[in-house]
């Protein structure tokens, strides 16, 4: 009998909502842990990784802190903070060994989806030339940025990448550092590739249907009603009954945590930041540059708006990409409605949403100053990495569209932060991930993080089968992931990578979250 059917008895142990890489990092690792649980996916467009997780809709960066300079903040006295650029590398080391445990099994068959490319770090004035040597020395006396390479001379960063001298003042300072273990990742392909190996296990995975309200059970469980959007459903509307319920909607989360009633989404928000992005196809251009370049945000400039020029493999083709420059769009999801921002809105997050709007009046401005640039201003942009680029070659794309967070802090101010949030109902019946920064590449950190924290009195069991899969998994979690070792503090609501983008830029340009009382 399918769900379908006028008389199911529709139950499952699972549900997951989206068909993102969360959901898929998480369902994968479920199926593993506890093979029995039968588990159900809900997609609401016709395929999955159509949103965040698409190649065209993020930058593909492995982020394990070798180009980002806002994991690297700089203390008043100079000293170079390398304490969030460990953090991310752990993590992201904790999602190839677990990568690499798939493919060891069969789980995973194709690597096209990582691609070994450069990281680099590309910086312009002398003030920034200085900044970069500074944070080398710090960086690379870590061993895990032992290999980092640092050069202020123009014919080596010409060696490393040409794109970005030819055609450059002599005359202009110029460092860059290098780090060849970087990646590219097509995070599009992976979450296919999971969810296609979900399947074969047994998962029951349904596109084009759209969850549009969850609700609690008598016995502590989740009722769902899903909407089947396929032309020729044979019934629009189903129900859905699950023990556990994951909630990895990418920008469509918050209002479905909110449908839940759960008391710990009181309070939070988001705030919509929309994208686009330049590529090019040229081949003589694109195989002059392998790499992802990193330079520095300007001022205001919200810390995913970092430019960045990046070599992309999507489906075996490479390509140029640049970007991201940042918008505003009241949609939470790309293929969203327009009314997202406003239908999230309610008593216990107003004030904090719109304080947080009017006091961030840096980001506010800058998005304004993006959204009325001219073309050519937005391409000189790409001119100040790639002197020699010419309109004709490049082509415009649009991002995914980030919901970043806004949430009351302990002394129930309001604060808008660039992290990423995991939500979780106090009983652990259900959880949701709310932000998107540092995203995809930590998603097996999250979720780990995730199932620790709504299965603890599983948590013994589990630990030896991950700790096989992911053997650094406890050295990333030093003393805050339960599944690892201690729990940590806060047990409904954790920022991983500890709003690792809170601090935007050098010289200047930082980026800091603003308070903005919520109790007014
Ligand atoms: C511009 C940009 C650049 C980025 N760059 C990077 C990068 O370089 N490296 C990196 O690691 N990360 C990056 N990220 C972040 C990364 O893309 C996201 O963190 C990640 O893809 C989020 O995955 P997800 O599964 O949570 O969400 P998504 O991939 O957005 O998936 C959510 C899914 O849920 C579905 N859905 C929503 N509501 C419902 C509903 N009610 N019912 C059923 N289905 C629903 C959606 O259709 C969607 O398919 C970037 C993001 C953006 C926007």
């Amino acid at each position: 009998m399918t769900a379908d059917s006028p008389d199911a008895t529709d139950q499952v142990d699972v549900v997951l909502i989206g068909g993102g890489i969360m959901s898929a990092t998480l369902g994968t690792l479920l199926q593993q842990l506890e093979p029995s649980w039968t588990i159900r996916l809900y997609e609401r467009l016709d395929d999955v990784a159509l949103e965040s997780s698409n190649p065209w809709n993020n930058a593909g960066t492995g982020h394990a802190a070798l180009c980002e300079l806002n994991y690297t903040p700089e203390r008043k006295d100079g000293s170079i903070d390398i304490t969030k650029a460990v953090t991310i590398n752990e993590q992201f080391e904790v999602s190839r060994e677990y990568w690499h445990h798939l493919l060891a099994q069969g789980a995973l068959t194709d690597t096209g989806f990582l691609q070994r490319t450069p990281h680099m770090t590309f910086v312009r004035g002398a003030k920034n030339v200085d900044f970069l040597r500074r944070r080398h020395e710090t960086l690379s006396a870590h061993p895990l940025f032992k290999d980092m390479e640092f050069t202020a001379d123009p014919a080596q960063v010409a060696a490393w990448a040409p794109l970005l001298v030819e055609g450059r003042d002599p005359a202009e300072p110029v460092a860059a550092t290098r780090n060849a273990a970087g990646t590219d990742v097509d995070f599009g392909a992976l979450t296919h590739q999971l969810i296609d190996s979900m399947v074969a296990r047994g998962a029951d995975v349904r596109l084009q249907h759209e969850v549009r309200s969850i609700r609690r059970t008598r016995d502590g469980g989740w009722r769902l009603k899903v909407k089947d959007r396929s032309w020729n459903a044979p019934r629009r509307v189903h129900t859905v009954t699950a023990r556990f319920v994951f909630v990895g909607a990418g920008g469509g989360a918050l209002p479905l945590l909110q449908s839940a009633g759960i008391p710990e989404i009181q309070g939070f928000g988001g705030f919509p930041i929309s994208g686009e992005f330049l590529r090019t196809s040229n081949p003589e251009i694109v195989a002059r540059h392998r790499a992802k370049v990193y330079g520095k945000a300007d001022v205001g400039a919200p810390p995913m708006s970092v430019p960045h020029l990046d070599t992309r493999v999507v489906d075996g083709n490479s390509y140029l990409m640049f970007g991201p420059y940042a918008g505003f769009s009241p949609k939470y999801l790309k293929k969203g409605k327009y009314l997202g921002l406003i239908t999230s809105l309610r008593a216990h997050n107003l004030t904090s949403m719109l304080g947080a709007g009017i006091k961030n009046m840096d980001l506010t401005q800058y998005l304004i100053g993006e959204l009325v640039a001219r073309p050519e201003t937005k391409f000189a942009t790409l001119q100040g990495f790639y002197p020699e680029a010419q309109p004709k070659d490049w082509e415009r794309i649009t991002a995914g569209q980030r919901v970043q967070v806004i949430k009351r802090d302990a002394n129930g101010k309001g604060v808008l932060q660039f992290g990423t949030e995991v939500v979780a109902a106090a009983d652990g019946s259900i959880a949701g991930l709310l932000g998107a920064s540092p995203g995809a590449s930590t998603a097996v950190y999250a979720m780990v993080d995730l199932l620790g924290r709504c299965f603890p009195a599983r948590a013994e069991a589990w630990r030896p089968h991950l700790a096989r899969m992911m053997p650094s998994l406890e050295s990333a979690a030093a003393d805050t992931l339960t599944l690892a070792g201690e729990q940590h503090g806060d047990a409904h609501g954790m920022v991983l990578g500890d709003g690792a983008y809170e601090d935007g830029a050098v010289d200047g340009g930082t980026y800091e979250s603003v308070e903005v009382d919520a109790r007014a």
